[in-house]
């Protein structure tokens, strides 16, 4: 009973799994290795097997046998051989699971003697005779041929099971899972022998087959090439950005190294100089390697901040056709050294004010710039700013246009991608990093804008940038904006080492109408004031002071009994991440030199607000008002652009002062301390001259430098810086033979100062 339903059926299932393992296993992708070559022999010849099964017992079924022996007689044969064949693959399968194996003993012999045994078989069971015997629909076969099928069978599977089970145990796992096919055909197999033993007509040896290759599409090696495919393309992706790390980084280190060469050269020649020029052209290429430097610094600061996610954007209302035409006469000599044929269209129409990140948008500008001045030797750069206006919004297009290199199309894409240089060999002679485009191209996306360029190789590119900017009502000084804010109960101890520092943050406060301020030079002083029992609402403490620095400072404090005053640090560290490191020294809050007044009011609200929240806690609970808004209501002031012209025509460097200084009040203010003890000052100057006492007197000209420095006159700080240096060398001749040209310039100063406040402060 049972062997009619197998007659049939089974080797139709058979085939039919047999059918859909090939399908998939050869529809899908694979990589070619030794496992998968002999699982597809195996699949094709277990395929064969079922068919030729199938075929014999449908034909059984169909009482065939009746008519023609001879074609069952054939086609038992064949699956005799295909059999033996089909064992002798697995057999070869199992010397190259084996061969794979660390140390693999050559095997070519075991090979040949599978494959001898396997012919040898099949030529023994192709000429031995074989007898059939049918039964109504079942058939079945016996014989010499037959006995030889069994010997071959027997040879074959007990090769297999113990060449399976030598070293299993030393085998790794995942081979281990390797042999499980093979243990099943062998107890399948026993299993089956046994049945037939009993019921002759019993064979299922289709069905054992397919199912070992079911369960060895499991365990074979087949690795998916999808997955192997974007597993080399992830790892391709990460070496290209690894090397091109390594390649900025040594690039970075060119770069840096040049300036810093210089620097230390220069130092060098500093030190051995003979004369005052000697020094001051020394002086002068150490800063501008300096300067040079500090542009590379800052520009890896900036990408990394942006990477970090903590580039501010700082809104301020400006006058762009000044900030604009300012960039553009900036450029000029660079691009008339060139003989580059410059020009600027500037919109007539563009809105005297903005309001927008203006120092993002200036670097935006000036790297276009410059680089359609790097990669353009001879013909035109175009600057063009035009803008479209939709209420009280404008939108901004700004292009350079240059007819210089170009850029290959291949090569686009690349542009925008951090530390990529193009046509690294043309490029030997131009400076650069290849941050500036990528650095401007994230700087447009933070603003809100885009970037679009168009450029034919070997003729020229066009950069244009897009962005919406809010067109500000009216002239705003952004630095009017906070003084209503009402902070004029705080009292605040500034300590510093320099004066002049000192005096800007008390000037700087008074702004804010607080006029309780103590100022101290050191954080002995800070410490023996704290001692005494005097107290505040905020100390600001710089950091880099000589002997007694900010965060030793603070750590003495903080182990005095009952300090609790908030102390926030100033210092000039620009690097990313050093506001957090304060914080985490314990510092209250963080202020960079020179302070920024927007900043100054978030920390003096934080100082408020800490205040508040101290009363409140000794205090009956009470709902307090709310503190005063940091962007309290404006206050419009008349520019005083005719003090600033005056100025800049009496050849005050009026714009490096503002920049130190923050607005022309300070600068106000600042010139009226000067003028309070300048004259005195210079009296000492003249006494130490005549008595020939150099020490004190470079401490009064260093003094006057510093205060000519942050008030713009130029001229007279270098002259004092001269004198400084000499008076250190203790050269008394210098300082007697140069002191008139120091004189007159000094009362050349003096009558401007006091015209100018006369003018313009009272
Ligand atoms: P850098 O100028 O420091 O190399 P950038 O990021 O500014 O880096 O520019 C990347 C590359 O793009 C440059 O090395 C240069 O090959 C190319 N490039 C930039 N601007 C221009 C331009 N106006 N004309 C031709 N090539 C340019």
């Amino acid at each position: 009973m049972i062997s009619r339903l197998v007659n049939i059926y089974f080797p139709l299932c058979s085939m039919t799994i047999n059918i859909i393992i090939c399908i998939i296993f050869f529809s899908k992708r694979r990589v070619e290795n030794t496992d998968t070559k002999i699982y597809s022999k195996l699949l094709l010849i277990g395929l064969t097997e079922s068919i030729i099964m199938f075929t014999t017992n449908l034909l059984v079924g169909l009482y065939f046998y009746q008519i023609n022996h001879f074609v069952f007689k054939l086609l038992n044969k064949l699956l005799y051989v295909i059999y033996i064949i089909f064992l002798a693959v697995l057999l070869s399968y199992v010397y190259a699971v084996k061969n794979k194996m660390p140390n693999p003993k050559k095997d070519n012999l075991k090979d040949l003697v599978c494959c001898g045994a396997a012919t040898a078989f099949s030529i023994l069971i192709l000429i031995a005779p074989i007898n059939l015997v049918f039964k109504n629909n079942l058939g079945n076969s016996y014989g010499t041929a037959s006995n030889f099928l069994f010997v071959g069978c027997a040879f074959f599977l007990l090769l297999t099971i113990t060449y399976s089970l030598k070293d299993y145990k030393k085998l790794e796992q995942k081979d281990k899972k390797k042999f499980f096919p093979m243990f099943l055909l062998f107890v399948l197999m026993t299993i089956m022998m046994i049945i037939r033993y009993f019921d002759p007509f019993f064979n299922i040896s289709s069905n054992i087959f397919s199912l070992i290759l079911l369960v060895m599409f499991f365990t074979i090696e087949n690795p998916d090439v999808k997955t192997i495919e974007e597993l080399e393309q992830a790892k391709k992706d990460a070496d290209a950005a690894n090397s091109a790390k390594t390649d900025f980084l040594s690039n970075m280190s060119h770069e840096i190294r040049t300036p810093l060469n210089a620097i230390v050269g220069f130092s060098e020649f500093l030190e051995e100089a003979k004369s005052l020029d000697e020094v001051k052209e020394n002086a002068q290429d150490i800063l501008s390697a300096s300067n040079t430097l500090l542009e590379i610094v800052n520009s890896i600061l900036d990408i990394s901040k942006i990477e970090a996610g903590k580039l501010e954007i700082v809104e301020t209302a400006y006058n762009a056709p000044e900030v604009f035409s300012e960039l553009s006469n900036m450029m000029k000599p660079k691009m008339a050294s060139k003989n580059l044929d410059y020009t600027c269209n500037i919109a007539p129409d563009l809105p005297a004010f903005l309001y927008g990140d203006v120092a993002n948008l200036k670097k935006i500008i000036t790297n276009l710039l410059s680089n359609a001045y790097k990669y353009t030797q001879t013909g035109y750069v175009h600057f063009d700013v035009s803008c479209v206006k939709a209420n009280n919004i404008c939108k901004l297009i700004i292009s350079v246009e240059d007819s210089g290199r170009g850029i290959k199309k291949e090569n686009v894409d690349k542009l925008f991608t951090k530390f990529e240089r193009l046509e690294e060999e043309k490029n030997t002679t131009i400076e650069g990093t290849g941050l500036g485009l990528a650095l401007t191209k994230q700087l447009v996306e933070m603003l809100g804008g885009r970037i679009i360029v168009h450029t034919i190789y070997g003729e020229g590119s066009k950069f244009t940038v897009v962005l919406n900017q809010k067109i500000a009502p009216k002239p705003a000084f952004a630095a009017n904006k906070f003084t209503e804010a009402n902070f004029s109960s705080l009292k605040i101890i500034v300590v510093d080492d320099n004066e002049m520092n000192l005096k800007v943050s008390k000037k700087l406060l008074e702004r804010f109408s607080i006029t309780n301020i103590i100022l101290l030079k050191s954080g002995y002083d800070l410490i023996s004031k704290i001692s005494s029992g005097e107290t505040a609402d905020a100390i600001l403490l710089d950091i880099m002071m000589p002997k007694m620095d900010g965060v030793d400072t603070l750590n003495k404090l903080k182990s005095m009994n009952n300090f609790n005053i908030p102390v926030v640090a100033l210092t000039a560290n620009a690097i990313s991440g050093s506001k957090n490191r304060y914080l985490s020294d314990g510092f209250f809050a963080y202020l960079s030199k020179p302070i920024a007044k927007e900043e100054l009011v978030k920390v003096l609200n934080k100082i408020a607000t800490s205040k508040e929240e101290a009363k409140k806690q000794t205090e009956e609970p009470e709902i307090l008002d709310e503190l005063p808004p940091v962007e309290a209501e404006e206050i419009i002031e008349p520019p005083e652009i005719d003090a600033i012209a005056y100025l800049k025509k009496k050849g005050v460097e009026i714009d490096k002062s503002l920049e130190l200084l923050g607005d022309i009040e300070m600068y106000n203010d600042t010139i009226k301390d000067f003028l309070k003890e300048v004259e005195d000052k210079w009296m000492r100057i003249e006494r130490y001259k005549l008595e020939g006492n150099m020490e004190d007197y470079a401490i009064d000209v260093h003094s006057l430098k510093s205060d000519c420095k942050y008030l713009g006159f130029t001229k007279l700080a270098e002259l004092s810086y001269e004198h400084e240096l000499s008076s250190k060398a203790n050269d008394k001749d210098f300082v007697n033979n140069n002191f008139l040209a120091l004189e007159e310039e000094f009362n050349k100063v003096l009558v401007l100062a006091k015209d100018y406040v006369e003018r313009y402060v009272n």
